[in-house]
């Protein structure tokens, strides 16, 4: 007769509850042996990949969907009972999810949260030479945010944010930079970047739910693969673009990543938010540079207005190539309803106007 069986029945409970003490000391909040691990991301690209890494093992909600901005996101009363009830939360983190932290205390949410940029090399905001107006002019803002990553900050920092929040409220509608903090944070637009994401995806699941464990690796490693391939596929997709032909105007600025990995200059009249009006002098700088720089193609955004894009396209006579996906992806049935497919979409339809544009 085995020890357990043998033990008593109250002996039995205690060592129960302290395992369950031990689990939500080292792994979060204990899953009652369910086979469904509740996770809350916070977009729809990180929802394609979590999809991907959890299979039919997790439930899966998005705060932000398809076609949907999370620089602009307003929190619906679902997104709060779906927070309190996760057992993990998928944020990107670099302090693109500022909504956040005040999110976390108002659904009373004890999941412990994943920021998958966690190990990337993160680009400073506006690295390069993005010096259109707008730019100084809400660092006091983002210092607020504090430098460390969107899911790890502590209450203190979340209430501290809230507040601002509130206070920059009416300012942030009319001049935006809602999540400029020190970092980029569109990091997941090159897939390498979306690899270490997916190594992360996997990591927070086996830490929630070990017996899934061996599963969400071997997803994860399915689609690694998956990836590879198609980082493969996207540098041979834009090989013959000539040098003189790689600069690129986006309406905003969710393409530093990938304009470094694939070898792209991207210039944006709104900056790195959604949410700013792009300054006169700002489109006019731009409007200069489109025809100094000869600026190869003009895009729309899923995500953003196409007033500023059509108005520099008048402007210079560069053609607008088309749509790229940024910050989210596409229904089911557009072009972009993977992250997969978005990549494969945004680099055929760069180089394709790119192409026709000579
Ligand atoms: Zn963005």
């Amino acid at each position: 007769m085995s020890a357990l069986i043998s033990t008593p029945l109250s002996t039995r409970k205690k060592l129960a509850a302290l395992a369950g003490i031990a689990m939500l000391a080292c792994l979060g909040p204990a899953r009652a042996g369910a086979a469904e691990l509740r996770v809350v991301s916070t977009f729809s690209i990180l929802s394609d990949l979590a999809k991907n890494v959890g299979g039919d093992r997790i439930a899966l909600t998005t705060l932000v969907g398809p076609n949907g901005d999370a620089h602009t996101y307003e929190p619906r009363p679902a997104d709060l009972k779906a927070l309190g009830a996760a057992d993990v939360i998928l944020a990107n983190g670099l302090q693109l999810e500022g909504f956040l932290p005040g999110l976390m205390q108002a659904s009373g949410a004890r999941a412990p949260v994943a920021a998958l940029t966690d190990g990337i090399t993160p680009r400073l905001n506006g690295e390069e030479d993005h010096d259109h107006d707008g730019q100084d002019e809400d660092h006091d803002h983002g210092d607020v945010h504090g430098a460390g990553h969107g899911g790890g900050q502590g209450h203190e920092q979340a209430h501290e944010h809230e507040q601002a929040h509130e206070q920059a409220h009416e300012h942030e509608h009319e001049h935006g930079h809602h999540h400029h903090g020190k970092y980029d944070p569109h990091a997941w637009q090159t897939v390498p970047n979306a690899r270490i994401y997916v190594s992360n995806i996997a990591r927070a699941f086996c830490a929630a739910d070990r017996q899934g464990c061996p599963a969400y690796e071997a997803n994860a490693r399915a689609y690694d693969g998956k990836l590879a391939a198609l980082q493969a596929e996207l540098e041979a997709a834009i090989a013959g673009i000539p040098a003189d032909r790689r600069t690129i105007i986006t309406p905003h600025d969710a393409f530093a990543y990938f304009g470094q990995a694939y070898g792209f200059k991207f210039e944006a009249p709104q900056g790195m938010s959604t949410d700013s009006e792009a300054s006169a002098s700002g489109v006019a700088a731009l409007v200069r540079q489109v025809r100094e720089e000869k600026a190869a193609a003009l895009f729309l955004e899923n995500i953003s207005n196409p007033r500023l894009v059509e108005q520099i396209s008048k402007e210079t006579g560069v053609k607008v190539g088309g749509k790229l996906y940024s910050d989210a992806l596409s229904g089911p049935d557009g072009p972009a309803a993977t992250y997969i497919d978005m990549m494969r979409h945004n680099v055929r339809t760069i180089r394709d106007a790119v192409l026709a544009s000579r």
